[in-house]
């Protein structure tokens, strides 16, 4: 991947141009400029300011965010790691499930990307993006709150796709409230429809369509271990797929198929920006991590790739932490 200049980093490395200049005698003094090819600050090397307050409406356009969340578009560079395989990606349109779909084409996958009828313009914008690298992309708008629609989604990945060997469970539904006197019971409902009932419709269709070799990854997060308090009803979604994850692994290394995770800490995406923190609190998102900053979706996209790749080939039932340092996983 192509280290991405930040707004600071650029300051910073003219400030340190401007010092240089200044006080040539000195110049053993200056800030070390880092060599061409050699890795970038991970506390500076995407945005690491506060991000500015902003909502927008359930489920949010990632086209619409400021900044726009970086997925990898400019940067992510493929080296044939997953050639002819075929991915179903749920949640694929934005954010890290986004990040995953760009991962798995550039390294030479077809893509299947499911999203809610009402995220058709940042699932267009990724999709004729990868089209126009040569990429086959299968768009498959629809509720996954609807066990119907998931079951047909599986086999219509399937049919379009010539087949299916990687399956990303990622979506997800996450709204944050103080106590659980404000989590209504429609709110409960629908977080553990989203994020593990159709987790397990998905699954359960797929698993009969997979070959050995093939690769599952759930999403889950910091909250299945340290559960923000005013995330109760996601945090337990996300415990929940963490044994999911586990279990079934267990179940279908018999098979071939190897199950594992990514749990990832507070990453910059539209769940954030439509009641995923309170109001108020989006400044203060990801700076409280070591590094000091959010993550942003690009970040993530090796780890897919490495999961769904055949090289982690004895790596099963384990998740994979992506927390700026927060330890947690
Ligand atoms: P995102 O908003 O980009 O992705 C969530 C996606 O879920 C949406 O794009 C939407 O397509 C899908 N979705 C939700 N309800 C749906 C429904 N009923 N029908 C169809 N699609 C539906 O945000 P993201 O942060 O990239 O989220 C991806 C995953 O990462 C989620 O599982 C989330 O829990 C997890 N995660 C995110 C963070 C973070 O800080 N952003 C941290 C930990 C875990
Ligand atoms: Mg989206």
């Amino acid at each position: 991947m192509v280290d991405q200049p930040t707004r600071r980093s650029l300051l910073q490395a003219a400030a340190a141009t401007g010092a240089v200049l200044a006080a040539a005698p000195a110049m053993s003094q200056a800030a070390p400029s880092r060599p061409v090819g050699a890795p970038a600050d991970p506390q500076t090397k995407y945005v690491s300011e506060p991000f500015p307050e902003q909502r927008q409406k359930w489920p949010g356009l990632q086209r619409d965010m400021t900044p726009v969340p970086d997925c990898g578009e400019r940067s992510y560079v493929g080296s044939g790691k997953l050639q002819g395989r075929k991915a179903l990606v749920t949640g694929g349109d934005s954010g890290i499930g986004r990040a995953a779909v760009i991962g798995f084409a550039r390294e030479g996958a077809d893509v299947a990307i499911n999203y809610h009828p009402d995220e058709e313009a940042d699932a267009r914008d990724v999709a004729g993006l990868l089209r126009g690298e040569g990429r086959k992309v299968a768009l498959i708008p629809g509720d996954l709150t609807s066990q119907r629609f998931c079951v047909d989604l599986v086999r219509r990945a399937q049919s379009e796709l010539g087949g299916l060997d990687i399956l990303v469970n990622n979506a997800a539904y996450q709204q944050s409230k103080k106590s659980i006197d404000e989590i209504s019971f429609e709110q409960f409902d629908r977080t553990l429809k989203t994020n593990l009932y159709a987790m397990f419709w998905v699954t359960k269709t797929a698993v009969p369509l997979m070959r050995p070799g093939s690769a599952i990854i759930n999403t889950t997060s910091v909250n299945a271990v340290d559960p923000g308090e005013e995330l109760l009803d996601y945090a337990t979604t996300k415990a929940g797929i963490a044994i999911f994850t586990k279990g079934l692994a267990k179940q279908l290394a018999k098979k071939g198929i190897r199950v594992n995770g990514v749990a990832p800490g507070p990453i910059w995406t539209p769940l954030q920006v439509v009641g995923g923190q309170l109001p108020g609190e989006l400044g203060k998102f990801g700076q409280d991590t070591p590094l000091g900053r959010a993550g942003q979706p690009v970040e993530l996209a090796a780890l897919y790739v490495t999961l769904a790749s055949g090289e982690l080939s004895y790596t099963d039932g384990s998740i994979f932490g992506a927390n700026g340092g927060l330890g947690t996983i």
